[in-house]
């Protein structure tokens, strides 16, 4: 394991803190590293791999599709593209669909359409409000909608047009709105925060004050979508619907897609507006689509509210025998976070790592869990073992190194 350490060193650019685990290879929640070590895998892909490692119907729709057409360009017409949007549109409220290839990307788009829907439609604004330590992706115009300071910092000055308030607080997007704002832009549960909630009561607020300022909602449902808090799509929870919806991580399974989602009324763009070479790619459509089928006819979404109810109920377990180290366990459906009272998620996570749970220390103070969708009954109760074995393994390393 150690050469590939080290070849990462000499070669890869130092942008991540990566887990000393080199992995070979995975099937459904569980992953292997090059010593044959067997982890479950609770980070997911980052809540991308929403049916496990290499799925059957993954394997198929990859294989079948890349032996019939991989890449056109959107000059043409191609038949998983129409498809794929078709489903997108028949199973959300939204009306419109354009595909692209990450996360950051669909941010992007939905950004430069809230700016045109704002020059046509409230006199030229352009001002986006979005949350405090929200996570909006890392290309420019995404990390400046991004509120926070230290991943922005190195790369000043930022795109203007941002005005970020704290979450949760629908006075302050009141508050922060003037004839200049185009859009409110938001997580339905801010994920790269640590997993942080709404209070209640306030999405619906913040839908009726877009409603009656005639500004944009915008929800970034990429880690939330495709069933990951419970429901299809995160807003589905606070019984309100967006005016655009961005997407990625899941709604791929694994490969690289994206989208961002209008309703006809800001179905603004044009022909030249915006665009991308591989956007809504024969493969990537084809596997999307065959996912998100997947998801949907097998019940994985009711499913996977099931395995979550399960996981933080067991959780609270373990919560309620460590109660001197675990502050609170939060989340919706399966994307979950223990909160300790110290910032001992770092040793934590290398206890797991030892113990054969793969999480992601997603704060200082907390640890966060996104396994597949399809996880089983038995999966949840071993990975929950694991993660009380592994607690105290850190815990004690902790009392000794005092
Ligand atoms: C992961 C994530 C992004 C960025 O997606 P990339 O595919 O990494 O560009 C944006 N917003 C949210 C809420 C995310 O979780």
């Amino acid at each position: 394991m150690n050469q590939y350490i080290e070849t990462e060193k000499q070669f890869y650019m130092g942008t991540v803190r990566r887990q000393p685990v080199v992995i070979e290879r995975g099937q459904g929640t569980r992953v292997w590293d090059t010593d044959g070590k067997e982890y479950l895998d609770f980070t997911a892909g980052w809540a991308v791999d929403c049916l496990g490692h290499s799925a059957p119907v993954m394997v198929e729709a990859i294989s079948k599709q890349a032996a019939t057409l991989i890449q056109t360009s959107n000059q043409f017409y191609t038949l998983p593209q129409l498809q794929l949007v078709e489903w997108l549109v028949k199973n959300s409220c939204l009306d419109k669909v354009f595909l692209c290839n990450s996360g950051a990307e669909a941010n992007e788009g939905a950004i430069k359409l809230a700016r045109k829907y704002g020059r046509d439609n409230r006199n030229g604004a352009v001002e986006i409000i979005t949350a405090i330590d929200s996570f909006h992706g890392r290309t420019t115009g995404a990390l400046a909608a991004t509120g926070n300071a230290a991943y922005q910092a190195n790369f000043l000055p930022l795109m203007t047009g941002f005005v970020h308030v704290p979450f949760g607080d629908i006075d302050a997007i009141k508050a922060a709105t003037n004839e200049g704002t185009c859009a409110v832009m938001l997580e339905p549960v801010q994920g790269e925060a640590g997993v942080i909630s709404p209070p209640d009561g306030y999405f619906k607020a913040v839908r009726q004050w877009c409603d009656e300022q005639g500004i944009l909602l915008i929800l970034d449902e990429i880690q939330t979508g495709v069933g990951r808090l419970g429901t299809m799509w995160g807003y589905e929870q606070f019984g309100i619907e967006p005016d655009v919806m961005t997407l990625a991580k899941a709604m791929g399974g694994g490969v690289p897609i994206g989208a961002f989602l209008c309703k006809d009324a800001c179905d603004v763009l044009r022909p030249g507006d915006h665009g991308s070479t591989y956007g809504g790619n024969a493969l990537t459509c084809a596997v999307s689509y065959a996912v998100l089928n997947h998801v949907k006819e097998e019940g994985l979404v009711e499913h996977g509210r099931l395995m979550g109810e399960r996981l933080k109920g067991k959780l609270e377990e373990v919560k309620a025998r460590h109660e001197t180290t675990i502050k609170e366990v939060r989340g919706m459906g399966l994307l979950l976070a223990v909160e300790f009272h110290e910032p001992i998620s770092g040793e934590v996570v290398t206890s797991c790592n030892a113990g054969g749970l793969l999480l992601n220390p997603v704060r200082p103070n907390a640890v966060r869990f996104m396994p597949p969708l399809n996880i089983s009954e038995s999966e949840v109760d071993i990975a929950v073992d694991r993660f009380e074995r592994s607690l105290e393994d850190a815990l004690q390393r902790i009392e000794k190194a005092k």
